[in-house]
């Protein structure tokens, strides 16, 4: 169950070029978690299909939601993870 992938394998497309109605900032943490691995990673572009200018941009953003909390830092914060990480 906890092996479903959250991105079908298809066509690659940045997602914010696509539609620029996506909000890319801190302040909308559900957007900035479909980039990051359930570890708290930052997933790469050339996996999510986000362009160069839209992949600096969402670093930043989720630095930035990091720092406030929006977001977990590593999977430690999250007994979830920790339970699911525990061979
Ligand atoms: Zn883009």
């Amino acid at each position: 169950m906890s092996l479903r992938r959250k991105f079908a394998p298809r066509r690659k497309y940045c997602r914010f070029c696509e539609n620029s109605e996506i909000p890319l900032n801190y302040k909308h943490p559900e957007v900035l978690n479909d980039f990051v691995t359930d570890r708290g990673k930052i997933i790469a572009s050339r996996i999510t299909g986000t362009c160069a200018k839209h992949q600096r941009a969402l670093t930043r953003e989720i630095k930035r939601a990091r720092q406030m909390a929006l977001i977990f830092y590593t999977a430690t914060h999250s007994t979830d993870v920790l339970k699911k990480s525990r061979v």
